[in-house]
């Protein structure tokens, strides 16, 4: 709200049928109402910074020292551009990481540069949700913003410039019964003395059947994907969060109009994203509103309404829909070994623990708190130090283990003090 309590200037209502605009009465976020906004003190001009003193020459760095190939594994460049392996026996793999967002990747910088060789299970579309983020204007080291992509791409060769080996694959089974640990990716089996898992979350639909029946024939979770194809069209974004207001601002780019669907009357997202959002020219909040049914035969023509507060049930013509209303873990695959909370996400021990000594756990696979790219990334780095100091602690420093099979302790009683990581400190 503004100081006079009035909503922010330019927000309207829309007369969901024509388009056209109707005077607002619905607050926003009580964050919005704690204080003005828009009023914020012009920033003092920046002094000319003072001429950087010449550097030191840097001394040549030590090269990294060849990482030895490890037998039997073997990749070929698809025709597609996929990675895959052609030799089904698969490697093993001192930490094998399952993941490659800000997590995965991070964990993957570090065990490289403790010599810890780690095998990336990259995913068969790698890179988590940066990929399908425009900018990212808080990730640290980039004053200007940063393209998620190209944050991804940057992971990635810092990884690789280490000798983290990356397979761009699903994983479709984990064995965490003794170690070495069994991962099984692409068909490929393989074994590894530690894990950490880092698969993040993925995007929730809204689990409507026309929706699902017209996925990609105007409706999308990806604006930045698909906002092109929507060029001087009107469509619509349903959810509050942040995720949803990127979303609605990115395709102003594209849309003639773009609408927000938002089931209650205040929204969720960060406060800096709300003004941009709701302060927009094309942007417009249809509050209150619950997509019930998507409409279209071939490709999507509108959607029906349903005010929350009502019950009463409109249609509204679009010709593309986004969704963004939230994620959800990826841990199907590990439920039969670790546990997980009521919406999924892993349950986390002494840090990084699973539970399972020597299997970790970092970002969003398990925090649903802050869920940003710094903090999966700081989570991979704690994963990764964490890992490097468990393997020390078996002994494994001297390549001995991972040969023999172990019976893991304390599979059974995941959660209980004694299924807990040893984890020195
Ligand atoms: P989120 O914060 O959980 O918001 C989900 C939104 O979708 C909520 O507004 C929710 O409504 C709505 N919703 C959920 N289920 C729905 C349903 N079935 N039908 C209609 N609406 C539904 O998720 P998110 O936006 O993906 O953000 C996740 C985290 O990532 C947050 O911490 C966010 O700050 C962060 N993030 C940050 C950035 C950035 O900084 N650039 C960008 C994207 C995301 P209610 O509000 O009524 O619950």
């Amino acid at each position: 709200m503004n100081e006079n309590g009035a909503g922010f200037g330019g927000l309207q209502m829309i007369d969901d049928a024509s388009g056209a605009e109707i005077p607002s009465t619905a607050p926003v976020s009580s964050a919005a109402a704690a204080g003005p906004v828009g009023t914020a003190t012009p920033i003092a001009p920046i002094a000319p910074a003072t001429p950087i003193a010449p550097a030191t020459p840097i001394a040549p760095a030590t090269p990294i020292a060849p990482i030895a190939p490890i037998a039997p594994i073997a990749f070929e460049q698809a025709a597609d551009g996929v990675v895959a392996l052609t030799d089904r026996g698969g490697s093993h793999a001192r930490v094998l990481i399952v993941g490659s967002g800000p997590a995965g990747l991070t964990a993957a910088i570090y065990a490289a540069r403790a010599d810890l060789e780690p095998l990336v299970i990259a995913g068969f579309v790698p890179g988590g949700q940066l990929m399908i983020t425009s900018e990212v204007e808080n990730y640290p080291g980039f004053p200007e913003g940063i393209e998620g992509p190209q944050l991804m791409a940057n992971m990635r060769a810092q990884a690789e410039r280490f000798g983290a080996r990356l397979v761009d694959t699903d994983v479709e089974a984990v064995d965490f019964s003794a170690r070495p640990f069994a991962v099984t990716a692409g068909g490929t089996r393989h074994t590894a003395d530690s894990v950490i898992i880092a698969t993040g979350a993925s995007a929730i639909w809204l689990d409507l059947p026309n929706e699902t029946r017209l996925r990609g024939r105007g409706i999308s979770a990806c604006a930045t994907c698909d906002g092109f194809f929507f060029r001087d069209k009107r469509v619509a974004v349903v959810g509050g969060g942040d995720s949803a207001l990127e979303e609605a601002l990115f395709l102003t780019k594209f849309a003639s109009e773009v609408v927000l669907i938002h089931r209650r009357d205040e929204l969720r997202g960060s406060r800096i994203m709300q003004n941009r959002t709701l302060n927009h020219p094309k942007i417009r909040v249809a509050w209150n509103s619950q997509v019930v049914d998507v409409l279209g035969e071939e490709k999507i023509a509108g959607l029906r309404l349903r005010d929350t507060q009502t019950g009463a049930e409109r249609e509204m013509p679009i010709e593309g829909l986004f969704v963004a209303i939230g994620h959800k873990p990826n841990t199907d695959v590990f439920k039969e070994w670790l546990a997980r909370d009521e919406k999924g996400y892993l349950v986390v021990h002494d840090h990084t623990s699973s539970g399972i000594e020597g299997v970790f756990v970092a970002g969003d696979v398990h925090d649903h708190r802050y869920r940003q790219a710094i903090t999966a990334a700081g989570d991979g780095c704690k994963a990764a130090i964490d890992a490097e100091r468990w393997l020390e602690a078996q002994g494994e420093e001297d390549g001995a283990a991972g040969t023999d099979a172990e019976l893991v302790t304390g599979v059974a009683g995941i959660g209980e003090a004694s299924a807990r990581s040893g984890i020195p400190g």
